[in-house]
């Protein structure tokens, strides 16, 4: 691999559980070559738990973030980044500009507005909720969820998209929907469309795998194999809330997109994005 990369690692700012210096010290021992830290960023009114970082809290991650990026010049290049949360109705929550930082992630973790608000990404439980809410109807939930990935996607022109296809966290063993059928693909379709005209990069995040298995990698081969198709730009991103998980499945994962004839990978760098042949 001549670039190894993750542009989406999480800190003690957020919810993960090692420190930014951590994080660059686990990736200069992998031979990381790009690393890009992606906190939750803040969501004002949302605000009620403390895996979000606070607001007050950016401009120290921010100066940690360019500390480290100086400090380790010389072994790996550093990007400032954040994790942006999508919500119905409102759209992306962009407490901190983003012209503050080199590049962020559009990422959706809850559905539904108010009371009836719900995580996708926690429990079934939850997800149960949110199909009740839509009458039964849990077409309507994962058409919900991709309208807003797709329509943020293109409004806030995203650089990356995040876990594309999270709504199915909590569907292990299709116990929800079955992820091969059409109707579910025509949906993701449309949002890929959008995905593709906003030009975007998805990643393929392998952060679902090291904490829920195989079935939670993002996106799925079907997708995958849609958005090759689609010429739609990839990155390898890990998603990584601990310093050794940095790289997990990344040697599988290599190997997969061989098996799958994917050929590129963007990566992005202090002089922008570049997209390069796997080798
Ligand atoms: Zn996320
Ligand atoms: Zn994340």
């Amino acid at each position: 691999m001549k670039y190894k990369t993750s542009y989406h690692v999480h800190t003690t700012y957020c919810d993960g559980k090692n420190t930014a210096h951590e994080m660059v010290l686990a990736a200069i021992d992998k031979g990381f070559t790009h690393l890009g830290f992606a906190s939750h960023g803040p969501v004002g009114v949302h605000h009620t738990e403390d895996m979000l970082m606070k607001k007050e809290a950016f401009g120290a991650y921010k100066n940690e973030v360019l500390r480290l990026q100086q400090d380790y010049k010389d072994k790996i290049e550093i990007l400032l980044g954040l994790e942006y949360d999508c919500y119905e109705g409102e759209g992306m929550a962009k407490e901190i500009a983003p012209e503050e930082l080199d590049f962020f992630i559009l990422s959706i973790h809850s559905l539904g507005v108010g009371k009836d608000k719900r995580p996708i990404d926690c429990s079934a439980k939850e997800m149960e909720e949110l199909i009740a809410l839509a009458d039964g109807d849990v077409r309507e939930v994962v058409r919900r969820y991709y309208a807003l990935l797709g329509s943020q996607a293109i409004k806030e022109s995203a650089p990356i998209i995040g876990h594309i296809d999270i709504i199915k966290k909590n569907n292990v063993g299709n116990k929800f929907f079955n992820e091969k059928e059409n109707w579910y693909l025509d949906i993701v379709e449309q949002c890929a469309k959008q995905i593709k005209q906003a030009g975007s990069v998805v990643e393929i995040n392998t952060g679902g795998v090291v904490r829920y298995g195989k079935e939670c990698l993002y996106p799925s081969d079907e997708i995958l194999e849609m958005l090759r198709d689609m010429k739609i730009d990839l990155m390898l991103n890990s998603d990584a809330h601990k310093a050794e998980n940095i790289d997990f499945y990344y040697e599988e994962m290599m190997q997969k997109m061989k098996d799958m004839h994917i050929k590129n990978l963007t990566i992005r760098t202090k002089d922008g994005w570049e997209t390069h042949e796997i080798g």
